[in-house]
């Protein structure tokens, strides 16, 4: 957010006034050990102490006073020591009563005058000052009391007045030390306060503030920190941005022959917003710069073929494609599925995972080696060091969210910069796309294929004869159902047992040959065996661990069974619920607990957009959990919330659009900017070693 003098980076906090050895101690704790850190130790909230009302006017709750001491009284009597330290002023008394600090007596005498802020409470019949925060006037009461004052997440031994204090200090001593990263051009353009006001107003909001405003981080000066925030993880994918496509990358043609051949073999029409969608991609692959494209489009919206389609473009030019997915069963699953949409195109096909039989594992690497495959599709396995491609030219990721940052560039950094096409389920924001995965260019299909209906959702509360009969009911039919597990990393083993449990309770119902097991303990060749049998084969009902989560495609699965429903994310259930309804028949999701139905698993009932879902999602539970910040690889931010601020999201992207008209990349203006991204950024996301 800012850069220091560098005659400060090492600075001792320990020699701003008000802090000392003990202090240092405290404020390690919480992680700070710089002038920077100390300064961009945020307040969590603020208290409103600008009145200064008199005794008379009290009455029960929150208010500041201005008074003198009459009399200190501490109480010896059995259980905690009490003190009375009685104030008045000219409308009258009360005291000011506390437990258990000693020192009070020591440092407050007989007409000290004092500012005293805190809870006013009534017991045996009169108010009196519950543990208030005080100060004597004159000192540094102007801090604490009589203003808006900051309230910081303290750790225990450290006091909200003493915090303000060395805030304040540190401030005092650093605000003629700051470097202002943003232009000053460019901060005159966006009416932004300087760095030096927005801390000191962060920290202590000017007397005239409207108290919503700065409680809810809307002043100026707040905004302008909670923008640099936003406005520096963009400007830092900028870079990375310009980065890339300064790479040389490959310039495909466009082989329309090839791509006629592929359109034929289709069973149907592509649509709209996925005719959208290969149009973008394909003015890209044309390009000369690399790509670096996120594909973004709920479960089910076609967004496979659409990389297919691109992918046989590649391979038309004569290029490997690689396609990566997140787990084994998937991977056979879009194998099988390209496989079939490919037929008579002489294009080789493919498939690796890390658990295959070794001789086939050999012979598969050393085909993708010489070239033999055109087209590879895999897990992580593919991006092993151990695997060289002949002529990598196109890489496809499905299901982004499933692999942070340093795995994209892990893998980039294999061909000769490949176009990079990255497939994402789950229903971002623009705002948050733009946080999270800033390099990256976009293109979203917004609407699912036709013919496509509804999935009804229903919640059951501990009701197997309903579950049992409905299972009956679409099996009946000839139809397919998935009956899903959750699996929880710590007690696998309780997880597995609960799906073998449900198993076996199945098979006695509908006997071994319409039921089958899946769980991630089970080897590779089983699972693909019995991945087989359902979407092809015998079975009816799929039992299983979460390891169907992403992606599995069976056309006549019309139910989804979710046991303990109450422990899945929404967005999980979301991902779960689009594995049926792909075919002719009406589909059903069934949440089932063991816990009363909650208003989480309502969402579900009511909205079946994904978009929607996340929505209440994050109202439900926070946004950095749902979207997984953390595994994307951006660091968590201090005061930037993506669904508060998202307006923010989008002036942090016309400053720097701004920028780069007045300036050029490494202009002297820009050097201050520069220097902070590379210290903040760069060393967190490991990249230094990629670009
Ligand atoms: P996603 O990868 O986005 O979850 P898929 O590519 O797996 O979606 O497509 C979901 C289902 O819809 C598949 O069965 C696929 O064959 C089918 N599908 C894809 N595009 C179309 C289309 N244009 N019209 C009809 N069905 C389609
Ligand atoms: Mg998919």
């Amino acid at each position: 957010m800012f850069l220091l003098d560098p005659q400060l980076k090492d600075f001792d906090l320990q020699y701003v006034k008000g802090i000392g050895p003990h202090n240092k101690k405290l404020l390690r704790r919480k992680n700070i050990e710089s002038v920077k850190e100390l300064l961009t130790f945020f307040p969590r909230d603020y208290e409103d102490r600008r009145e200064v009302v008199n005794i008379g006017q009290l009455n029960t709750g929150e208010y500041t006073i201005k008074a003198r001491i009459i009399e200190i009284i501490a109480h010896r009597t059995r259980g905690p020591l009490r003190i009375d330290v009685i104030v008045g002023d000219d409308t009258g008394r009360m005291p000011l009563v506390f437990f258990n600090q000693k020192y009070i007596t020591k440092v407050l005498k007989n007409d000290d005058e004092l500012l005293i802020s805190g809870k006013v409470e009534f017991n045996y019949g009169r108010l009196f000052f519950n543990n208030p925060d005080w100060e004597k006037v004159g000192l540094e009461s102007s801090i604490n009391h009589g203003r808006i004052v900051p309230v910081y997440p303290l750790t225990e031994g450290m006091s909200q007045n003493r915090m303000r204090n060395i805030v304040y200090n540190c401030l005092t001593f650093a605000k003629d030390k700051l470097m202002d990263p943003i232009p000053e051009k460019i901060r005159d353009e966006f009416g932004l306060p300087r760095i030096n006001y927005a801390l000191i107003r962060m920290h202590f909001p000017k007397h005239d503030e409207e108290f919503s405003m700065v409680s809810s981080f809307s002043t100026a000066y707040q905004r302008r920190l909670i923008l640099d925030e936003v406005f520096l993880l963009q400007y830092f994918w900028g870079r990375k941005k310009l980065a890339v496509k300064r790479k040389k990358g490959i310039a495909f043609k466009i082989n329309a022959p090839a791509l006629d051949k592929i359109y034929a073999n289709l069973p149907w029409e592509l649509t709209d917003a996925q005719a959208n969608a290969l149009k973008e991609i394909l003015a890209d692959m044309e390009k000369k710069e690399p790509m670096n494209r996120l594909l973004q489009g709920d479960v089910g919206s076609g967004k496979t073929v659409v990389s297919l389609i691109a992918m046989i473009n590649a391979v038309a030019n004569g290029y490997q494609c690689a396609m990566m997915v997140p787990t084994e069963v998937l991977a056979q699953q879009h194998y099988v599925k390209i496989l079939n949409f490919i037929r008579g195109l002489g294009i080789n096909l493919g498939l690796i995972y890390s658990k295959m039989k070794k001789k086939e594992y050999d012979e598969t690497t050393r085909k993708i080696a010489e070239g033999e495959f055109d087209i590879i599709v895999g897990t992580h396995a593919l991006f092993q060091s151990n695997i060289e491609f002949k002529k990598l030219g196109f890489v496809v990721i499905d299901e982004q969210h499933r692999f942070g940052v340093e795995q994209r560039m892990e893998m980039i950094g294999k061909g000769v910069r490949p176009d990079v096409l990255v497939m994402s389920a789950t229903p971002i924001p623009r705002s948050l796309a733009l946080t999270l995965y800033g390099d990256m260019d976009f293109s979203i299909i917004d609407k699912l294929p036709g013919g496509r209906k509804k999935i009804e959702t229903l919640t059951l509360f501990r009701d197997q004869d309903a579950l049992l009969s409905l299972i009956k009911e679409h099996i009946g039919r000839g139809e397919k159902v998935f009956v899903v597990f959750p699996l929880i990393e710590e007690t696998e083993k309780v997880d597995l047992l609960s799906a073998q449990n449900g198993y076996d309770a199945l098979v006695d119902l509908f006997g071994v040959k319409c039921v089958g097991l899946l769980h991630g303990r089970m080897k590779s060749p089983e699972k693909m065996d019995i991945m087989d049998s359902f979407a092809y084969g015998d079975l009816s009902v799929l039992v299983s661990t979460t390891v169907i989560e992403v992606g599995i495609d069976v056309p006549e699965a019309s139910l989804m069974v979710v046991m303990n429903a109450e422990r899945f994310g929404l967005s999980q259930l979301h991902q779960l619920r689009g594995r049926v309804g792909r075919g002719a028949a009406a589909s059903k999701c069934v949440l089932y607990t063991e816990v009363p139905i909650n208003e989480r698993l309502n969402v579900m009932v009511k909205y079946s957009d994904g978009f929607d879902i996340s929505q209440k999602d994050f109202k439900l539970r926070g946004p950095g959990e749902i979207m997984g910040t953390a595994q994307s690889g951006v660091p968590p931010f201090k005061l930037f919330n993506v669904f508060r601020d998202r307006q923010l999201v989008e002036t942090a992207r016309k400053m720097i659009s701004s920028i780069r008209k007045i300036y050029d990349e490494d202009a002297e203006e820009l050097k201050d900017l520069n220097r902070l991204v590379k210290e903040y950024y760069e060393q967190k996301m490991k990249y230094s070693e990629i670009l």
